[in-house]
């Protein structure tokens, strides 16, 4: 079956309700903690991701608590190659984590395969994330996948930005996939979740085992929601991409733009690989203004429809000032945008107004 499909009906009970219905328990009669054992209502998450991306499913509390989960069972000074330009939160956990001696840590650009293979002699470790926050850049998974495993590394991949239908990490060789389900997966802006899904079950166990330790648990009404969005992922995404596309284009060729990142835009560097590795070029774009860092917050201040906050994912377009680097004092004019499944001329209407003359 397509992963559309999939994404509809994986993880729905053989009897009773059509739909997994929300089991609000912390332990079972006789044996059994949901901590340590899980709960009906994560199982059933867990079985449609699982499902999705061929491999065993955990869930998790964030986003963060899977990348934590992941990061947890390394051992002292063990050698991690990580990103240089990606999600912030996971930069800042690996950077502390090198900083306090626990981690041996290269930060490389990931959509530099040379660069990577270079890092990878003697690492437990790479950690990619596909596409890169916020410049949206493709790394070569296959090729870094085979590289890592002959240099003795796993491979773990960030994959909230492909979302479990435009990328498969583990059949292009990744050890495990991890997404914040807290994005496109709930789709809707109202729940933390995360998911880490593994090829190996041994993993699968090891990561459940963090989770009970580390009471990375996810909350039962979150699995639902989480599970209810990944219902409608297929049809939310496929109008997205496709206002991507069109925004892409259209700020391309507006004078206040300086760049536009965007794999579906023939011009990127990214193009190629995305093509060749992805199912689709995602919701995510970023761009670039020729009136510096001031045009960039006026256009947030300016924006009506799209919305000027964090995150991504939901079906509604936020729009975002970012930093290349973590840390980093915002010094150029990036703006990231989320593309939701607005109307695209309502949203080019608002964006062509807030861009103003430049
Ligand atoms: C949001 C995000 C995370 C962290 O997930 P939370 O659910 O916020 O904890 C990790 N990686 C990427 C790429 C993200 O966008």
């Amino acid at each position: 079956m397509k992963r559309d499909t999939i994404a509809v009906h994986a993880g729905r009970p053989s009897e009773g309700p059509l739909s997994p219905p929300v089991v609000l328990a912390s332990n079972y009669r006789t044996y059994g903690y949901a901590r340590e054992e899980g709960s009906p209502t994560w199982e059933a998450f867990e079985a449609a991701i699982g499902a999705l991306e061929g491999g065993e499913s955990v869930a998790f509390a964030s986003g963060m608590a899977a990348v934590s989960a992941l990061l947890e069972p390394l051992p002292l000074g063990a050698r991690v190659v990580g990103p240089a330009v990606g999600y912030t939160g996971v930069r800042m956990l690996l950077d502390a984590r090198a900083a306090a001696g626990r981690i041996d840590l290269a930060e490389v650009d990931l959509t530099d395969t040379e660069a990577v293979l270079g890092a990878c002699e003697g690492a437990a470790l790479l950690w990619v994330e596909v596409p890169t926050n916020p410049l949206i850049g493709v790394p070569e998974l296959d090729r870094l996948c085979e590289a890592a495993h002959a240099a003795g590394a796993d491979v773990v991949v960030d994959a909230t930005f492909s979302t479990p239908l435009l990328l498969r990490p583990l059949e292009l060789g990744a050890d495990v996939v991890v997404h914040s389900a807290t994005k496109f997966i709930g789709g809707h802006s109202d729940l933390l979740m995360g998911v880490a899904t593994a090829r190996s079950p041994e993993r699968a166990d090891a990561l459940r085992h963090a989770r009970g330790t580390l009471g990375a648990t996810p909350g039962a009404l979150e699995a639902f929601l989480a599970l209810r969005g990944l219902r409608t992922l297929a049809v939310r995404l496929e109008r997205a991409q496709a206002t991507a596309a069109v925004l892409a284009e259209r700020l391309a060729a507006h004078p206040a733009v300086s760049a536009v990142h965007y794999p579906g835009l023939a011009s990127d560097p990214g193009h190629e690989r995305a093509a060749r590795l992805m199912d689709g070029f995602g919701a995510m774009l970023a761009f670039e203004l020729a009136g510096g860092a001031a045009a960039a917050d006026a256009v947030c201040e300016r924006v009506r429809v799209v919305v000027h906050a964090t995150s991504l994912g939901g079906v509604e377009t936020l729009i975002e000032r970012r930093a290349r680097n973590a840390g980093e004092v915002a010094p150029e004019a990036l703006l990231r945008l989320s593309v939701g499944i607005e109307d695209v001329d309502d949203l080019w209407a608002d964006l062509d107004r807030a861009l103003g003359a430049g």
